[in-house]
């Protein structure tokens, strides 16, 4: 059993460039055809400006150690409940965390003004 450490805060705190973003992995579903995330985060100096499948990013480069070891994790498919592997790194993809935090603080604007309403 190998056991996948994620550490985001140590790697986070040492890399303080501007051109280093953070994405988040996700894959696509062998189970749903939907996509997931994997809840695992990396960061990146000059990757993608958008969504970009590792393989593509990495074509003819040596993967990070923390994208080559989800290639034999397992995640599990919300939808069907289901454990699926996704071994293709064409089907796993860098998803920028930016536009996301985007998102979410616009979430987190609308519902306290549904409080005050
Ligand atoms: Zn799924």
């Amino acid at each position: 059993m190998t056991q996948l450490k994620v550490g985001t805060g140590e790697a986070l705190a040492s890399t303080a460039h501007n051109s280093a973003a953070q994405y988040s992995i996700s894959v696509s579903c062998n189970r749903c055809a939907g996509m997931h995330e994997t809840g695992i985060s990396i960061t990146i100096e000059n990757g993608p400006s958008h969504r970009q499948s590792i393989g593509d990013f990495y074509d003819g480069k040596s993967l990070p150690k923390t994208l080559s070891t989800i290639a034999s994790d397992s995640f599990s498919c919300p939808l069907t409940g289901r454990q699926f592997i996704q071994k293709d790194t064409k089907r796993r993809f860098l998803v920028s965390s930016k536009g996301r935090s985007t998102i979410e603080n616009d979430a987190r604007k609308t519902r306290r003004g549904y409080g005050l309403g």
